[in-house]
């Protein structure tokens, strides 16, 4: 489609579905200026590690015991106010088109932030779980920051192999990493030599993306990191 064409059904677009501000309902985008500014952002320091709000700045005292395979987590904002609206939005009503608004924030984190990467890998869903969401909202984030960043998106070698029960926050640890901890399978040598970067909405524990890299180390990936857009502090 030519780039004016594109344009153009943009604003037919916005015209007949203006989208509203998740926070205060202003039109214009699903997040304005306003809004923006304050969103609840995750600031140094943080562990080194698992990227949670640490006074030390080095590592919080569960990553001081955890011989990890994933190399660090890092996420932007605390899973808190307007994030965790739009990431309910995203994945329990439907709404796709925030995937843009996301993906733009997760794109100036990757530009002010430094994160080894070469490939983007979403954290895969169950396909039983697909089938019912009908979509991979941590697929859809990857593909648009993958754009944006110009980074190549591989979304079909990890696997999901066992479909665990979500990870909530009252889990304890060893409970969430037990019921996580096999659940992925690279389905081919694609990301060998790779530094892979996982893409998903919310860490809650780590759990998931440490059994993610568990799967992409036994490949022979050269490191994997973890963005999410969000973790629960
Ligand atoms: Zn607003
Ligand atoms: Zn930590």
């Amino acid at each position: 489609m030519a780039l004016w064409s594109k344009q153009f059904s943009k604003t037919i677009i916005d015209f007949f579905f203006p989208a509203y501000c998740i926070g205060c309902g202003k039109e214009g985008g699903f997040l304005c200026d306003n809004c923006c500014r304050n969103l609840p952002r995750i600031q140094s320091p943080y562990c080194d590690r698992c990227g949670k709000p640490e006074v030390s700045g080095t590592l919080c005292s569960i990553c001081w015991g955890w011989k990890a395979n994933i190399d660090g987590i890092r996420s932007p904002f605390r899973f808190d106010g307007i994030i965790r609206q739009a990431v309910h939005e995203l994945k329990y009503h439907n709404l796709k088109a925030i995937t843009e608004c996301l993906a733009e924030l997760l794109f100036s984190y990757l530009e002010g932030n430094q994160i080894p990467v070469d490939v983007l890998v979403p954290v895969p869903l169950h396909k039983k779980r697909l089938r019912k969401r009908g979509y991979n909202q941590s697929s859809l984030i990857a593909k648009r920051l993958g754009r944006l960043a110009t980074l190549p998106v591989i979304d079909d070698c990890l696997v999901r192999s066992k479909d665990s029960q979500p990870q909530t926050r009252t889990n304890a640890v060893n409970e969430r990493q037990a019921n996580v901890s096999d659940a992925f399978v690279c389905s081919d040598n694609r990301l060998k030599g790779k530094q892979v970067l996982l893409i998903d909405d919310v860490c809650t524990s780590g759990a998931t993306l440490e059994a993610c890299a568990v799967a992409a180390k036994a490949v022979g990936v050269s490191s994997v990191w973890g963005l999410t857009l969000a973790r629960e502090a």
